[in-house]
């Protein structure tokens, strides 16, 4: 093969698929494109989360349980130890100048074949107390005569990883291409922005971040690449801006108050303040003869779907069909069953459109849409898939909008002759924030919950209290209650004790849950089976339900009054958040406990949880505490607009990023001349995803 010769020449460029690198065969590749590596250039943009500091050797005689460090030292006896749980140890005794000290592998038993007796070692990690001192290595490199050099310690690069792949292979591979990459590297920003922003150039950047010489150089690199992903971001939401005072033309909608008013008087409740303005907002945007775009942002349970509703029937009675999409076909079939009830008196029947409707239901729902009648339909995907056809359609709402891509999101409100389009979230940001996020998007947001719902008592308990909280679940579902246990990874391995669903749901409905029905869910169950346990859940036939936090954003069980969580401390504030709402929906006392010990940090942390039930000061905390790319948990993360900056940790490089992106628009306002070819060339190839984000709707 050309290519392949290519790179046995030394030929490497930027733009040169992955798997064409020595070194990456085509698994190595599959598992690099699942980390979003598909060419060398993408390689040299991946970059450490973080740095172990082995810059600095202690003498071994200086470690102190505690303490974390770095050591050199000869293997002078290893070996295999077997724990009563089964667990293997690799040990090593390692020996310098000053003394010894023992390191211990848990569950690594395979390292006994790489390591050899009088092998030269260098270990970074934490020391502990256990029969002495023990080196808990996170880090350990077999120093051969080439590496000598490391003998002066280094910092050494830790990468995301996945599995399969793990950061030491991913570092290795980085390592072997990075000196025939680098010269590649063109710096395409302008040197005065460079200089105003005190950032090194590219290529510079680039070498600092992989190869670090000190832990400083490494955060000057990251630096660098930060500030160039928030100033491309400043300088799309600019243009998006603009293209938002463009006029998108839309319908018109008169507010008739016909059937929104009807809506008004049979709604068993009054629509609490924020719900009203949120309405008026919507109607206001629908009046006009500009396309709505607009977000609805609130907390689980402050009453979203009703708004969205009058947004509907404010289409429909101008002679327009209105559509709702949502994530799954149970909350769709959730939606349909509210609005059933609720537009009887109305005349109205909902139309529900999903995946598993025989062939003569779904006939008869695209007959329906094909009609040029106006028609609520809610659906899933369903409706977006090339077999729905719209006669009419005015308006669309897209109901947990994060659930779905930008291409559904774009389908669906390609599919009418320009309808307005609502998304919703339940993650509710701060408005500044909401720009960065979400581009051009008008944003509105309830920040009030219904009154009179009771609120979830929420509690820390440790591991000690283990099976009290147990037998109070078990109590609970005696009473005809239904609980959510919920775990954060779905398998034990052997790298990590944490209780993982799998086991537990064996274990719980062996003990504590014997003669209850507990079902389990999580993510490697198909989809259609899932559908058919949350069904289960929902109709209380299941007792308890095992999961991962794959469990439905939106849904609705009222008789569900527990939500356990194990290792509360992996989980985000905000997604906890979202679990707590699961729960307190309906008349009963609810309960969210957090289970298990938990480290001073993450108990901090964890009690702003406990203390708010405000899903906007979660958020916040959360952003602060952890940073964006949490905030969505994982579904998000595959349009993250940032891989690499963080607008809230990184506010000053944000806003220097920001002046950046004016002065650069001031001289050159379509980044036409010659100076900006570079920048704009990036622009559209790196960011032709998020230009679409901006644009759907
Ligand atoms: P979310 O914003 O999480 O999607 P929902 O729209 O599902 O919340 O509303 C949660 C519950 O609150 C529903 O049962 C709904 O009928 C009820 N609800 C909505 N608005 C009000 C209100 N103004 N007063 C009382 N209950 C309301
Ligand atoms: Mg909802």
């Amino acid at each position: 093969m050309a290519v392949a010769t290519d790179t046995r020449s030394g030929k490497v460029r930027l733009d040169m698929p992955v798997n064409y690198l020595k070194g990456v065969g085509p698994a190595r590749a599959e598992m690099l494109r699942r980390l979003g590596i598909v060419t060398a250039r993408d390689l040299l943009y991946h970059i450490p989360h973080r740095y172990e500091d082995a810059s600095t050797i202690s003498p071994i005689a200086s470690l102190e349980p505690g303490m974390d460090g770095t050591i050199i030292g000869k293997v002078i006896s290893k070996g295999i130890i077997p724990t009563r749980k089964g667990l293997r140890i690799f040990q090593a005794v390692l020996q310098d100048d000053s003394g010894m000290i023992e390191a211990s592998w848990p569950g690594q038993p395979f390292l006994d074949r790489s390591i050899e007796k009088g092998d030269m070692m260098l270990l970074t990690g934490s020391v502990r107390f256990f029969h002495g001192r023990q080196l808990q290595p996170r880090e350990y490199i077999q120093l051969g005569k080439d590496d000598a050099d490391v003998k002066g310690g280094k910092v050494l690069a830790v990468y995301p990883a996945t599995e399969g792949l793990s950061f030491k292979m991913i570092r290795g591979i980085i390592d072997a291409h990075l000196d025939a990459l680098l010269p590649l590297v063109n710096e395409y920003l302008p040197p005065d922005i460079l200089l105003e922003a005190g950032v090194p150039p590219l290529r510079e950047a680039i070498r600092m971040v992989h190869r670090p010489k000190t832990l400083a150089e490494g955060a000057q690199g990251r630096a660098r690449l930060a500030f160039e992903e928030l100033l491309f971001v400043h300088i799309l939401h600019r243009r998006a801006n603009a293209l938002k005072r463009q006029r998108r033309t839309g319908i018109a909608f008169q507010n008739r108050r016909q059937l929104t008013s009807a809506l008004k008087n049979v709604l068993p409740f009054t629509l609490t303040n924020a719900q009203t303005v949120a309405v008026r907002e919507i109607v206001a945007d629908m009046a006009s003869d500009r396309k709505m775009h607009r977000l609805l942002q609130g907390d689980v349970g402050s009453g979203k779907t009703i708004v969205a509703l009058f947004a509907a029937l404010l289409a429909m009675e101008n002679g327009y069909q209105a559509a709702i999409m949502a994530p799954t076909e149970l909350l769709a079939e959730q939606h349909v069953r509210t609005f059933t009830k609720l537009l009887e008196p109305l005349g109205i029947e909902p139309v529900l459109l999903t995946g598993s409707l025989s062939t003569r239901e779904r006939k008869a729902a695209a007959e329906k849409l094909a009609g040029s009648d106006p028609v609520l339909v809610v659906g899933t995907h369903a409706l977006v898939q090339e077999g729905a056809v719209f006669g009419h359609l005015g308006f669309v709402t897209i109901d947990e909008q994060h659930r779905f891509g930008v291409e559904q999101r774009a389908a669906i409100s390609a599919k009418g002759e320009s309808p307005d389009v609502l998304l919703m979230s339940a993650t509710p940001i701060p408005r500044s924030l909401a720009l960065t996020v979400y581009g051009d998007l008008d944003v509105s947001t309830l920040d009030e919950r219904p009154a009179g719902r009771q609120p979830v008592t929420t509690v820390m308990r440790p591991e000690s209290a283990r099976e009290r909280v147990l037998q109070f679940v078990a109590r609970e579902t005696e009473k005809g209650r239904q609980a959510y246990v919920v775990y954060p990874v779905i398998e034990e391995s052997e790298k990590t004790d944490l209780k993982a669903a799998t086991t537990m749901y064996e274990q719980l409905s062996a003990g504590p849950f014997a003669g209850r029905v507990v079902a389990l869910i999580h993510g490697r169950v198909p989809a259609d089976e899932r559908e058919t346990i949350m069904r289960a859940f929902r109709d209380g036939k299941i007792d308890v339900l095992v999961s991962t936090t794959v469990i439905e954003v939106g849904i609705d069980v009222q008789n569900a009054t527990v939500m356990l969580v194990e290792h509360p401390e992996r989980f985000g504030l905000s997604q906890l958040h979202q679990l707590r709402g699961r729960v307190g929906r309906g008349a009963e006392a609810s309960y969210c406990i957090l289970l298990g010990d938990v480290g001073e940090e993450a108990y901090r942390r964890l009690r702003i949880f406990v203390d708010t039930d405000d899903g906007f000061e979660i958020a916040r905390a959360d952003l602060r505490l952890r940073g964006m790319g949490n905030l969505f948990g994982e579904e998000q993360s595959g349009e993250a607009t940032f891989k690499i900056a963080d607008p809230v940790r990184d506010e000053d490089l944000n806003v220097k990023a920001r002046v950046a992106a004016e002065a650069m628009l001031e001289r050159d306002p379509d980044l036409s001349t010659k100076a900006n070819a570079g920048v704009r060339k990036v622009l559209s190839g790196r960011y032709s995803r998020a230009l679409d984000l901006f644009r759907v709707g």
